[in-house]
């Protein structure tokens, strides 16, 4: 078995030697176990998070252990009920090609639907991360203006095409002139902000009565920049803040003082949440799927992955996702 494990907690930004790559046995499925050979491993920014020993909402990869992620693959041996040799399935375990899991995270996917690899994006966490957000959160109505932070991503691409089809003005920011055409061409954006240029004269150009819904993936200066411009009972959805998770003050970085002003919250009445996927999202999964493959098959959802081919490339791909080096929903390709 091909895994990548933790070898030491990163200082700052990650560097390949934070992480070990080694052959061990293939695992034996245990009574009640499903053996899962990966195709596609997902790469998210919250493993960064598990790779920290500070403080957080789950807890961290132990020194040694397997690097926590989300894979799709084909199950290979099953001592669970339910689950057979060559099923496809989403829901394999870790950094490694074969994984043992047990059946209640174990999705069972049609390949006819969708591309597999679909299931660990648009059809899959981030996807549904998006999906909820919105719905509980942000409740977008039809004619008021959206800004989604890096809107070409795995989260962003899905919040501003929902809200898109909720009848939106939708504004992304994103790093480059390449992601921003992307955005606008072929997500159906409005407009998209290269968060490198002059952030606040092109957000008074593109949003001049102002945001109704901020979609906060980033924090950070973007963050700073849009603060100001809520309206009155304006959302911000607090989904992530990845401009912060390479900081190493306080090895928290959730934690610290709040960057805007807070003040405002109080006169403009505010809604400031965030929300964690994994609380309550995936009993509501059954709901998102049938909602995305419906507008999947009707082409009003599109979606771009960035496939990096081999596990062994897993640690360079993920240290690249911190610094906005992937250009769509990141996964590897396992061989
Ligand atoms: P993406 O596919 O969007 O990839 C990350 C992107 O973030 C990069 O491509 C880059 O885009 C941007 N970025 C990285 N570093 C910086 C920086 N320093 N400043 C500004 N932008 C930066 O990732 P996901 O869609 O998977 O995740 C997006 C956010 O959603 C993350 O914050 C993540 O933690 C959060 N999340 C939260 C969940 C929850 O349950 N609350 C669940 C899933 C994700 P660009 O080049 O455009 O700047």
């Amino acid at each position: 078995n091909l895994q990548v494990l933790l070898r030491r907690r990163p200082k700052g930004a990650p560097v390949p030697e934070d992480f070990e790559i080694v052959e061990t046995p293939v695992p034996e499925p245990q009574e009640g176990e499903v053996l899962v050979r990966a195709q596609y491993l997902s790469l998210d920014p919250y493993m960064r998070g598990r790779m920290a020993e500070a403080k957080s909402y789950a807890k961290p990869v132990d020194l040694g252990a397997v690097m926590e992620g989300r894979t799709a693959g084909v199950v290979v041996a099953s001592r669970a009920p339910g689950f057979a040799p060559g099923d496809t399935v989403a829901g394999g375990y870790g950094w490694q090609r074969f994984s043992c899991v047990k059946p209640a995270g174990l999705i069972k996917v049609d390949p006819q639907e969708a591309p597999l690899s679909a299931n660990l994006g648009v059809l899959g966490m981030p996807g549904l991360t998006a999906w909820v957000g919105l719905e509980d959160i942000g409740q977008p109505k039809a004619g008021e203006t959206v800004v989604v932070s890096a809107a070409s991503g795995a989260v962003g691409q899905v919040v501003g095409q929902i809200a898109k089809i909720r009848g939106c003005k939708v504004i992304g920011i994103a790093g480059g002139p390449k992601k921003c055409q992307f955005v606008t061409e072929e997500l159906g954006f409005d407009a998209c902000i290269d968060h490198r240029g002059d952030l606040n004269a092109q957000l008074d150009r593109h949003c001049p009565e102002g945001i109704d819904v901020y979609w906060e993936n980033v924090g950070g200066p973007v963050q700073a920049a849009v603060f100001p411009r809520l309206r009155d009972f304006a959302r911000m959805v607090m989904c992530g803040v990845i401009a912060q998770y390479n900081v190493v003050e306080g090895a928290d970085s959730f934690g610290g003082p709040p960057g805007p002003n807070l003040g405002a919250a109080v006169r403009k009445r505010l809604r400031i949440q965030g929300f964690i996927v994994s609380d309550h999202g995936w009993a509501r999964y059954p709901q998102f799927r049938k909602d995305m493959l419906g507008w999947m098959a009707e082409g009003k959802m599109r979606w771009r992955e960035d496939v990096v081919e081999g596990l062994r490339n897993a640690p360079q791909a993920f240290i690249g996702l911190l610094k906005g080096e992937n250009f769509g929903k990141l996964v590897v390709k396992i061989d």
